[in-house]
């Protein structure tokens, strides 16, 4: 490979639509066809360039799928699509491994992910290990998984590893709406990360001479924009759910883009991934990327009380204790974190974090 080389790989269809969750299968007939612009949202399949996918693997939690069933199974069985429904477990390494063996039964030609965000990333590695086109349908806003071509595991170093880029992704804003309001708050909280990502981005081009991408940049920057030049009005009336997930794949995008997570993790998911070993289980990935935002936004001299406005806003986290945590899970993260991933130069790559230094950063922003 030479070092100049760049390749994207992009989603082919999104489709975002309200109440059109028993259009599923009509969306997977466009995907196998190749087509997607003759297809229309109404549900009528007057494209010619539909053909019907030879089966769909489906993953979802037990939660989701009770929901979901009789909607997805009745649009799929009108497309005439065979499927096959598979419980996502915990992301260890074992249960990964069970259900990619039933998959690669299954014997389909694709591979449906199905719920807030484990089964996502499920679907997403099998697929990609398996080589089948993976279909990302997200059932809330809470994170930027639905349309990157990444997965966040859980092991002793946590942190995010590449498959591949969704084929297609399928949103019905009504389930996402229906979710618990804390996961569009924290999806907005990855979001305005981008803000911090992109400056890590700029600083590691700078002193390493990394690639930077402007496209991908500012494209994962305007979501950020979006979430912060709205919240007063999101305070206000509410969050805009489908804003919200337009920027989550927009930003999902922007990784395809990039060829790498640069545009939408930065500092903030390391210290983020950092407390999923700390502290594991409290907080929402968004929340924990959040208030890293609030204290990375300071160390790079940044207006870190606006992102904290925009937070509040939204009703996500400004604090430890909303999340959960206390101080000393917060310094030890915030020391923790550029160890997880030295190579990839960010503003804790410029000194050392010592755990004073790490105590003043979070009490000077009012993290603790
Ligand atoms: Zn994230």
């Amino acid at each position: 490979m030479t070092s100049n080389m760049h390749t994207m790989e992009l989603p082919r269809l999104i489709e975002i639509g309200e109440k059109n969750l028993d259009g599923f299968g009509r969306f997977l007939c466009s995907l196998a066809g190749g087509g997607g612009y003759g297809s229309s949202s109404a549900g009528g399949s007057s494209s010619s360039a539909t053909k019907r996918p030879d089966g769909i693997s489906l993953v979802s939690g037990s939660n989701v799928r009770r929901i979901i069933r009789k909607t997805v199974e009745g649009s799929l069985e009108s497309a005439g699509i065979v499927y096959v429904w598979h419980k996502a477990g915990k992301n260890s390494p074992d249960s990964l491994d069970r259900i990619r063996a039933e998959i690669e039964e299954d014997d389909t030609e694709m591979v449906a992910g199905i719920g807030g965000g484990r089964s996502v990333d499920t679907a997403k590695m099998i697929s990609f290990g398996i080589r089948r086109p993976f279909v990302s349908v997200p059932t809330a806003a809470s994170h930027d998984g639905m349309a990157s071509p990444f997965v966040s595991i859980k092991s002793d170093r946590p942190h995010s590893i590449v498959a591949s880029a969704p084929l297609g992704v399928f949103v019905d804003i009504n389930i996402i709406k229906s979710a618990p309001p804390g996961l569009l708050a924290s999806g907005c909280g990855d979001l305005i990360a981008n803000i911090i990502a992109v400056r890590d981005w700029q600083l590691g081009h700078r002193r390493t001479d990394e690639y930077y991408g402007r496209y991908a940049a500012d494209l994962a920057t305007m979501s950020a924009m979006m979430v912060i030049e709205n919240s007063a009005e999101f305070a206000e009336k509410g969050t805009d759910a489908r804003l919200i997930v337009e920027g989550l794949i927009s930003a999902g995008v922007a990784s395809c883009i990039a060829g790498s997570s640069r545009p939408c993790s930065g500092s903030e998911h390391l210290f983020s991934h950092a407390l999923d070993a700390i502290a594991p289980g409290v907080g929402l990935h968004g929340e924990k990327c959040g208030i890293g935002s609030i204290m990375m936004a300071k160390l790079h001299g940044q207006d870190w009380r606006k992102i904290a406005r925009a937070l509040r806003d939204v009703g996500a986290p400004t604090t430890a204790e909303q999340v959960g945590l206390d101080a000393d899970h917060i310094v030890r993260a915030l020391c923790m974190a550029q160890g997880l991933r030295p190579e990839r130069y960010t503003i804790l790559s410029e000194s050392e974090m010592t755990p004073r230094r790490a105590l003043s950063l979070a009490k000077s922003t009012g993290i603790v």
